[in-house]
């Protein structure tokens, strides 16, 4: 087998959970996480006959929002249509989505390694129901049923599972920074499907797609995302180099055997007979009900990257700041700044000190406090030649770690500066003592 010969295509679907405080089309709670199976329901939302489903005004703002946060044209006329199907998950036998005119089409998002994703659009839905199955029965929890659900769809630009996981990890920073959802994976608030096939490196190169497509369904880790692709396209060129044609279908990632199972064949578009919901009118977006969307844009992730760069902290603790530590970090952090801290050294104080987030949870001024005491006590005691004489010291003290260091074992560098911030009472940049040391040894 030969992977080398063939090459990876792959599109993401991300399905979040918007944070508002209704179902889409009725008044039921979407607060279901936890929640006694079947307690929040009502007509609609069961898709007992008659029922109207209403649409929830924050739910189509929300994913406009999104859309414009990835530069998607927001479609000022747009509609629902009706996704026929049959599954007992969905009672209606039809799920209430968006097919023609989706609320954003388009789109992209730039990648810290420079690789442009292309969006194909972003449209609203309701969820459908959760079922078990426990022995030989199935039993169905509809609390979930008519949750609102935004999905985004990438065009099939990935070319390696990496960009795909590093662009899912952006969009759920960029979701959280704009508070359109908690998109927590563990309660099913954000998840993934993907879209994988395969093609050979003349088809890479005239940027031609494969016939056809194989949708991994309900991934709802990272970890999952990688293992189920990197799985799906081994089977894939397996069945290349038999010399036939993978077939088109739905199929799952079974975490114990580390490979894809089938499910079901994947419908075509014309399966689903889409047609609009003729319960609910078109929607129209005037230029000032836009505006009132735009002026809801804050500051992104990337944006706030680049402005702590423009204080000077660095690409990579910026970078852990926004990306790793979030939102609210972030404000906590610019509030104290604003009391006219040295933005370097708080940052580097940030990122090198866990104790220091865990405290920052008790306020900004908490935070402010702690970081002006660090940088104090840093400048006041802790000169470069003092510093030079702890360094010293620690050799000295120990050297059976400087010895194993000189053999190659470039681990025991990490107990030494390990000393040395004990020594300084946690006062030493870490990175500074490392280099230190380094050049002593
Ligand atoms: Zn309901």
């Amino acid at each position: 087998m030969s992977l080398t010969k063939y090459k990876l295509v792959l599109g993401l679907e991300i399905h979040l959970h918007p944070k508002i405080n209704k179902k889409m089309f009725c008044y039921c709670s979407s607060d279901i996480w936890g929640k006694e199976p079947n307690t929040l329901t009502c007509p609609v939302c069961l898709g007992l006959p008659g029922a109207l489903p209403v649409p929830n005004r924050e739910a189509v703002e929300k994913t406009q929002l999104l859309g414009m946060a990835l530069k998607c044209e927001i479609n000022q006329k747009s509609r629902f249509d009706r996704k026929h199907y049959f599954y007992p998950d969905l009672p209606k036998g039809y799920q209430i989505s968006q097919y023609k005119q989706p609320l954003c089409v388009g789109g992209s998002l730039k990648l810290d390694n420079g690789f442009v994703v292309e969006l194909d659009r972003i449209h609203l839905e309701e969820d459908v129901a959760k079922s078990f199955h426990v022995n030989s029965q199935t039993l169905i929890d509809f609390n979930k049923s008519g949750v609102a659900l935004i999905e985004m769809v990438t065009k099939p630009v990935f070319t390696n599972v990496t960009d795909a996981v590093d662009f899912c990890k952006k969009v759920q920073n960029i979701i959280r920074f704009l508070e359109i959802g908690d998109v927590d994976m563990e309660k099913g608030q954000l998840r993934l499907e993907a879209n994988v096939s395969v093609r050979t490196e003349e088809m890479e190169n005239a940027n031609e797609l494969a016939p056809y497509k194989v949708e991994i369904k309900n991934i709802n880790s990272f970890k999952f995302l990688e293992k189920a692709v990197n799985a799906e396209f081994e089977r894939q060129v397996e069945v290349f180099t038999s010399g036939e044609i993978p077939k088109q279908e739905n199929r799952g990632f079974n975490e114990a055997t580390g490979k894809t199972v089938t499910q079901r064949d994947k419908e075509e578009a014309h399966d689903y007979r889409y047609f609009p919901e003729p319960d609910i009118p078109p929607m129209e977006f005037d230029d000032d009900y836009l505006a009132g969307i735009t002026s809801q844009l804050r500051e992104l992730p990337d944006e706030a990257v680049s402005r702590y760069e423009s204080m000077g902290i660095s690409l990579a603790t910026a970078r852990t700041i926004v990306n790793n530590f979030g939102l609210d970090t972030v404000i906590l952090f610019d509030q104290a700044l604003k009391k006219g801290l040295d933005p370097i050294k708080s940052a580097n104080f940030l990122v090198n000190k866990k104790e220091i987030i865990e405290a920052a949870a008790k306020g900004s001024e908490h935070l402010y406090s702690m970081l002006e005491q660090l940088i104090k006590g840093n400048s006041d005691n802790l000169d470069e030649e003092k510093l030079a004489g702890v360094i010293d010291q620690v050799l000295e003290m120990n050297p059976k770690a400087v010895g194993d260091y000189k053999k190659g074992n470039t681990n025991s560098i990490s107990f030494l500066v390990g000393q040395v911030m004990k020594e300084t009472k946690g006062g030493a940049d870490p990175m500074v003592v490392r280099k230190k040391i380094e050049g002593k040894l």
